[in-house]
């Protein structure tokens, strides 16, 4: 299947999800609980997630948690790049598409990041990962060697994902229900 009509259906499988915001806090914990056991994590300093949109897999209750131990960062859309800056709970302002994002002003090189937290609208147990379809985080994964942990609902793993050759893979994804490892990458 082609990516937009994938993109289509996960769109249109969001909307028919409701669930109580308990239940989605115990969803956000299941899945960061289980990233918390990875040396990756444990040696980590530096972090990059992303700040969720209501339609996206919850991320801010760990970017409050996390932000007392580590340095957390999150992107900011500057034309058709994501710059890095600072994470702030005091220092956030409404962006490009709806995204809350830092308004502190020293970005962070992506060779600084030891994590990267990426959304998706899909992944596959391949490490393929489908996002909106403006490329904003293959553009900024190339350029970073940080470990790449792509996180979602359980719907948003599927079977196969169509990958082109600037498609970057994750190095490890997690849903409530499964848990990841991707060998043999490049
Ligand atoms: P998404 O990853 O958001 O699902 P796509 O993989 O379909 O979106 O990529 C969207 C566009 O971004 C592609 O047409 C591609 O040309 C561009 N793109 C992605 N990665 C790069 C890159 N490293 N350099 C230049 N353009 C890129
Ligand atoms: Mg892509």
């Amino acid at each position: 299947m082609e990516k937009n009509a994938i993109r289509k259906i996960i769109r249109e499988l969001k909307k028919n999800i409701i669930l109580p915001s308990d239940y989605i806090s115990t969803l956000e914990n299941q899945v960061f609980s289980k990233m918390e056991m990875l040396l990756e994590f444990k040696n980590s300093r530096n972090i990059l997630m992303y700040h969720s949109l209501a339609d996206e897999f919850p991320t801010r209750n760990t970017i409050e948690r996390w932000a007392r131990e580590r340095n957390i960062f999150l992107p900011k859309v500057v034309g058709d790049d994501l710059i890095l800056l600072p994470y702030s709970r005091q220092k956030l302002a409404t962006g490009a598409y709806g995204i809350e994002e830092p308004t502190t002003v020293t970005p962070v090189s992506p060779s600084q990041i030891d994590l990267i937290i990426v959304p998706a609208m899909a992944f596959d147990s391949w490490g393929n990962r489908l996002g909106r379809g403006k490329g904003y985080y293959d553009r900024l994964l190339s350029q970073s060697a940080a470990t790449r942990i792509g996180i979602g609902y359980d719907f948003q793993l599927l079977d196969c994902i169509p990958a082109e050759p600037h498609d970057i893979k994750m190095h490890y994804i997690f849903t409530p229900n499964c848990s990841i490892t991707i060998c043999n990458q490049i």
